[in-house]
């Protein structure tokens, strides 16, 4: 099984939405599992749009940690949940480095999405300094170990993304083997927090300049149990082609 999952960021209205969803062209595939964050306004055009598909799994990029209140501009897992989102990204390289997000509040949001019943995707990934400096595994797992402290954590379904700051829309991609290491070593850290049983069953998606051209060398390293796509998941095109070298590589 792969995942194929795209994080639209800040791009695709309503209208745009609507356009991308007739322009894709999905394998009809058991074996991947695809899934569409866009901007929480184009969340009910998307839900339209895949009505009785049944194909992809909508989200939400972001979500507050309280249920309601006085957070000008913030929505809550609750009201995602009811809008039709059933995953939620969390702590996105975006989040933490331009808004500033904190693990500690990554850990709030993955215990605000628990109890909302929204599925988390959680990203973690170190910044080129501190790959320069030789700190990846130490950053990758002090932010993992922080997600899995929160509340409820290992509750249910849970996805891990890989994302190195340095090669989110930069055209820079990590090689096979550097993502297969960072994965191997998330992958031991949820083993060994969450059991060999559960711990082995938390899908680990590898982000960064994934592109068709790219998709299926990152997909066909050990331990990539999918990706985490951004700027070539705008286009219904280059998305349906990664899908379709994800299928590939599950055969
Ligand atoms: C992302 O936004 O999660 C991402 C990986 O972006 P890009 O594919 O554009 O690097």
């Amino acid at each position: 099984m792969k995942v194929v999952a795209g994080n639209w960021k800040m791009h695709h209205g309503p209208e745009a939405t609507r356009a991308f969803f007739d322009g894709l062209n999905l394998p009809d595939d058991p074996s991947i599992e695809v899934m569409v964050f866009p901007p929480a306004l184009s969340l009910a055009a998307a839900l339209d749009a895949t009505a009785g598909a049944g194909r992809v799994g909508l989200g939400v990029q972001n979500i507050h940690w309280e249920t309601s209140g006085a957070f000008t501009g913030e929505i809550s897992g609750s009201m995602a949940v009811e809008a039709g989102a059933r995953f939620v990204l969390i702590g996105h390289s975006e989040r933490r480095h331009v808004f500033g997000e904190t693990d500690d509040e990554v850990a709030k949001k993955v215990t605000a999405a628990r109890s909302a019943g929204l599925t988390p995707v959680v990203c973690v990934g170190e910044k080129l300094e501190e790959r320069r400096a030789g700190r990846v595994d130490e950053v990758i797992l002090r932010q993992l170990d922080c997600a899995l402290a929160a509340d409820g954590a290992a509750d249910g379904r849970l996805l891990i993304a890989y994302e190195p700051v340095w090669a989110i829309g930069t055209g820079e991609t990590a090689t096979p083997d550097d993502a297969s290491a960072a994965h191997a070593t998330l992958s031991e850290r949820l083993a060994e927090r969450l059991g060999p049983r559960s711990g082995g069953s938390v899908p680990i998606l590898y982000g960064g300049s994934v592109k068709p051209g790219n998709a299926a060398e990152l997909m066909g390293a050990a331990h990539v149990d999918g990706v985490l796509v951004g700027g070539a998941s705008l286009d219904p095109d280059s998305f349906s082609a990664i899908a379709a070298r994800a299928a590939e590589t599950t055969r």
